[in-house]
């Protein structure tokens, strides 16, 4: 159970490595593995979106596991140039059904990102809260949609 008083939501964009974007799948499979374990077990949820060489993540969890885990992805070697796109404290989680969900934006998506008009602002380094949100959120529905239909399927 959440206690509402101390939930935060962070969320950054990073720069890609060049190591990372030559092995895209490889490193971020080894990230997805490491982070599952670890948000697991501090309580962690959120969405790792990989888009033209940058990462957009988002955090929510206690203020201080969000905290500690902000401080050792920014001290990654794995990416460079990490900026805080929002940070505010919640009442309820958005992206619950994951302690680590990565997904990259693939052209269908951004297909659906346009009729959302999303897409105009998708240049990862100029996303506001708000855009940064609703990218995020869109992609967390089609990934669900995507884990109903494999299920029923
Ligand atoms: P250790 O595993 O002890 O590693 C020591 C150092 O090496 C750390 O600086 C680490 O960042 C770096 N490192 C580890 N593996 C590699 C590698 N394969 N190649 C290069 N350097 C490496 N961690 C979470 O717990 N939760 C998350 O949600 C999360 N999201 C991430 C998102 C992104 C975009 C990136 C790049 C990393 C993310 N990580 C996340 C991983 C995080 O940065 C740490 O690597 C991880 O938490 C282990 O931390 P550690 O200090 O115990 O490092």
């Amino acid at each position: 159970m959440d206690r509402t008083s101390n939930l935060k939501r962070l969320i950054y964009v990073s720069a890609q490595s060049p190591r990372t974007v030559a092995d895209l799948d490889f490193t971020v499979g080894e990230i997805i593995m490491s982070s599952i374990r670890r948000n697991r077990e501090t309580g962690l949820t959120g969405l790792l979106l990989t888009y033209q060489g940058f990462f957009i993540q988002v955090l929510e969890g206690a203020e201080t596991a969000v905290g500690h885990t902000y401080g050792r992805i920014l001290n990654d070697p794995r990416h460079c140039e990490t900026a805080v796109i929002s940070a505010e404290r919640v009442t309820a989680r958005g992206f619950s059904d994951w302690n680590m969900c990565a997904r990259s934006l693939s052209a269908s998506d951004a297909a659906i990102l346009d009729v959302l008009d999303v897409r105009e602002a998708l240049d990862p380094r100029k996303l506001t809260p708000r855009s940064a949100m609703r990218l995020l959120t869109t992609i967390a529905d089609i990934q669900r949609r995507t884990s109903l239909a494999a299920l029923v399927g």
